[in-house]
């Protein structure tokens, strides 16, 4: 048995006069520690799959089970961090990485140490008392990765995490991450619109067909790359070639016809 499994998953939105089926079919095994990314063209259903695994959506049809368990609603193993932060504008730093830990009734020494340890090693021990609109964008999703590991979940979902930052900030912040979650042998789930970052972070890569969303192929990133930062992953010769591959994949998808990736 696999540490996640997605059984003929289907998401189905229903409104008065009208449906939209997100995702179908969608079968897909993931081990713990595997580091698994799925891309696919805009509202192909990323976002709806993600929601699915959170326990936040409910499957039309089918069944998810982490570690044996069918989530049938948000659980604390199961840590989320979005394009967005979604940080309490009126709650110090401080406040908001151990908000989970509150919530949880989780409020002494012990249980903080994880979260305080994390945000001295994401150099952001200086902010504790800070506010999030005295800080940039990169240092809040520092501080939401500090939130969704404080917890110590099972599972990390990621949706999007750097597409509202500058393009240096998100090569950094990627290297950050990915050094993290490996450091505390997560298992996680990226969703990217961005096929490099896919490569340069993740084991193993979905790709959704476009909406309804069915996994249409996957690209498992080579052994080596798997263990590099990123920006390393970035500048290896298999980097483009397989780039190139997926890229190909993608278009082949959204017109009939291949087309070749510019350089990145
Ligand atoms: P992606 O993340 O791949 O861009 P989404 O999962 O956000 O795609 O959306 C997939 C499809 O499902 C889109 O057509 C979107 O409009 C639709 N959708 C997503 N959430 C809802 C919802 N709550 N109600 C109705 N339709 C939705
Ligand atoms: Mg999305």
């Amino acid at each position: 048995m696999a540490f996640l499994e997605l059984k003929q998953l289907e998401k189905t939105f229903f409104s008065y006069d009208s449906w939209t089926t997100a995702v179908e079919e969608i079968n897909l095994s993931i081990e713990e520690g595997e580091f698994v990314s799925i891309i696919g063209p805009s509202g192909c259903g990323k976002s709806t799959l993600l929601s699915l695994i959170s326990g936040l959506l409910h499957p039309s049809v089918g069944e998810i089970l982490l570690d044996g368990v069918s989530i049938k609603n948000p659980t604390p193993e199961t840590g989320y961090m979005l394009q967005q932060d979604y940080l309490f504008p009126w709650l110090s730093i401080k406040d908001n990485i151990t908000l989970g830990l509150t919530t949880m009734g989780k409020t002494e020494d012990k249980d903080m140490e994880l979260a305080y340890q994390l945000l001295d090693t994401l150099g952001l021990s200086d902010k504790e008392e800070h506010f999030p609109s005295q800080l940039s964008g990169g240092m809040r999703q520092r501080v939401a990765l500090v939130r969704m590991l404080s917890t110590d979940p099972k599972l990390l979902l990621l949706d999007e995490p750097f597409s509202a930052l500058d393009y240096q900030t998100k090569l950094k912040l990627e290297d950050l991450v990915f050094s993290t979650i490996k450091e505390h042998n997560k298992t996680a789930i990226l969703v990217t619109h961005d096929i490099g970052e896919a490569i340069a972070m993740t084991d193993r890569i979905i790709l959704l067909s476009e909406r309804p969303g069915r996994i249409k192929e996957q690209f498992i990133v080579p052994a080596n790359l798997q263990t590099m930062l990123p920006f390393d992953v970035r500048a290896n010769h298999e980097f483009n070639p397989l780039f190139q591959t997926i890229w190909k994949e993608m278009e082949s998808h959204e017109d009939g016809s291949q087309g070749d990736a510019t350089t990145i």
